[in-house]
């Protein structure tokens, strides 16, 4: 690896490139250094405390090898999804999630052991493991660029060859120019405040677009999460053991955590309050959640708040993609994109190969960041080596759709001032986040709110960015317009029920439409079918 200073900026040379470090980006860096690559990482935030998992505790999906539990994993989305998941996948997936926690253990991660002696390896706590996924990145050579947002990947006509980004500690530029680049920058929650995915704004999704790579499954990414209305914490999993209610303590008939979230969105729409009560979780297990899930239990106890006892007032957090499954769409078992030389992992990337049109977290997410992020690493640091050295020295060009611009050249380029990156965030907000647009779909509403999200959209893309750190708001607030808008118009010719996708006007699943939406474009969005490999997944 290569460094130096030119001017202001940081420019390196290495074999891969990995942008975002959470457990993808993590897993990606640890697979390309043991393949013998030079890595660099560039994580938005701290790498370790950074992203959706971060914070949080996170079941995985950890199955046996052998037999039925294997099958019944499998089986468990397979419908729910809409069958749009793949045999073939799923079995990788369930195989290197199994070797990985396995190694975790071995690294000293510290798995809950059982009276029995039996090693509970179906979850992790965020702030251990990534603060020992940080540890091994360090330790296997890779250098860590914090607080460094990526803002565009570089290319010549040969393919992706590295990107460029800014410090946001200080404002300073970096460029980074690499044999093979890794997206792994999480998913997309369009800012809804929901904890962990502050950094979550789909910026890898619009890096890939700008290059040419697709996108797909993004009709699968309306996840609502529940949550307290006063916090962030949006761990739906213990609202299982809850009862909800109106303010005069009414039971909501019908009101669910998993089934019933759109009861309870249709009470939020008709102005109706709903509240929640732990009241079911037996009192023997009720230390246990509070040991499981510490962050759950923080901004209750601070309002003095008994949740197993007390109702209290909840609200749906839209997490996007975050808890969706589409994204950057792979086309083959190394997480490469169509775009030579750039890797996908992680929520980045579509989920819909493990468990096709619904996630809504529960494990196979994590699972789906450490294999993708293992297989993407591998699969750059064989296609760095496949172009030797020299690689990181091509000749290669920024590819963002509105130019970035240096200090000196900006204001000649200005011609009116620039809009607020906060008030294009906001209009963006405005069509994604309404349960009546978003979650229940029509064609009108989708039609609607595409009409506004193009104009947003060009508006954007014809300005100007300054390359210091306010550039981070300005690309964050174009890649959720260029998300919302991919969603949408997959949304649009979903003409049916499937997944977490809902259409008011379609309710029905509808055979026919036994296929995945590939999504490509940035002013003009095209939307075309794919064929799932049809397998049988049978117990
Ligand atoms: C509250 C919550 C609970 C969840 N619980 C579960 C669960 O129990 N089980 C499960 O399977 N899944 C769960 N999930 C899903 C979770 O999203 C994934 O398991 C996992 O975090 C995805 O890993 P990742 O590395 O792809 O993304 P993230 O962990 O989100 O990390 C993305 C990283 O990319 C960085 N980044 C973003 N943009 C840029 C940029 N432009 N340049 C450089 N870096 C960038 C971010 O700073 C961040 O560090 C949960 C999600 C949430 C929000």
């Amino acid at each position: 690896m290569s460094s130096r200073i030119q001017g202001s900026t940081l420019q390196l040379e290495t074999d891969v490139l990995v942008i975002g470090g959470g457990p993808a980006g993590a897993w990606a860096a640890l697979t390309a250094a043991a393949k013998g690559s030079n890595v660099v990482l560039a994580d938005k935030g701290f790498c370790g405390s950074s992203g959706a998992t971060a914070p949080s505790g996170t079941g995985v999906w950890y199955v046996e090898p052998e037999g039925r539990q294997r099958q019944e994993a499998k089986m468990s989305r397979y419908f729910m999804g809409g069958r749009l998941a793949e045999n073939e996948w799923m079995d990788r997936v369930l195989d290197q999630t199994y070797e990985n926690m396995n190694r975790l253990g071995g690294w000293g991660y510290s798995f809950p052991v059982d009276p029995d002696g039996g090693i509970f390896r179906r979850g992790l706590q965020g702030p251990e493991y990534m603060r020992l996924m940080r540890k091994l990145v360090k330790r296997a050579g890779v250098k860590i660029l914090d607080h460094s947002p990526a803002l565009e990947l570089l290319a010549d006509e040969h393919g992706v060859g590295g990107a460029a980004g800014v410090s946001t500690q200080g404002g300073d530029p970096w460029r980074v120019t690499a044999g093979a680049v890794v997206i792994a920058t999480g998913g997309c929650a369009f800012l809804s405040k929901a904890l962990g995915c502050n950094v979550l704004t789909g910026d890898g999704y619009l890096m890939a677009a700008e290059a040419g790579a697709e996108m797909s499954g993004m009709e699968f990414s309306n996840a609502y999460a529940i949550s307290p209305t006063f916090s962030s914490v949006t761990k739906t999993a213990y609202y299982r053991y809850a009862s909800f209610y109106y303010e005069d303590g009414t039971v909501v008939e019908g009101a669910g955590s998993t089934k019933g979230r759109s009861v309870i969105a249709k009470k939020l729409l008709e102005n109706r309050q709903v509240y929640a009560r732990l009241d079911q979780a037996p009192a023997d297990l009720q230390p246990l959640l509070r040991v499981g899930q510490t962050n759950f239990f923080l901004p209750f106890d601070r309002m003095g708040i008994d949740p197993f006892k007390d109702m209290f007032p909840v609200t749906l957090r839209l997490e996007g993609t975050v808890r969706g499954t589409g994204g950057i769409h792979i086309v083959d078992e190394t997480c490469a994109t169509k775009v030579p030389g750039l890797y996908a992992a992680g929520d980045a990337a579509t989920r819909e190969l493990i468990c096709g049109g619904f996630t809504g977290g529960g494990s196979h997410n994590a699972a789906w960041a450490m294999s993708s992020g293992s297989f993407a690493g591998e699969g750059a640091a064989d296609y760095a080596k496949s172009l030797g050295r020299h690689a990181a020295r091509r000749e290669v060009h920024g590819l963002s759709s509105a130019p970035l611009v240096s200090s000196g050249t900006y204001g000649s380029l200005q011609e009116k001032p620039p809009i607020a990156a906060e008030e294009y965030i906001r209009a963006v907000q405005e069509e994604v986040m309404p349960y009546d647009r978003n979650l229940f779909r029509t064609d009108e509403g989708l039609r609607d709110s595409l009409q506004r999200l193009d104009g947003v959209w060009k508006s954007i893309r014809q300005e100007p960015i300054h390359l210091d750190y306010q550039a981070v708001k300005k690309r964050e607030a174009a890649a959720m317009a260029a998300t919302a808008r991919w969603m949408y118009r997959s949304a649009q010719a979903r003409t049916e029920t499937r997944g977490m996708h809902k259409r008011v006007d379609y309710p029905e699943l509808d055979e026919t439409q036994h296929y995945r939406l590939i999504t490509s474009g940035l002013d003009e969005i095209s939307v075309r079918a794919q064929r799932v490999s049809e397998e049988a997944v049978s117990l």
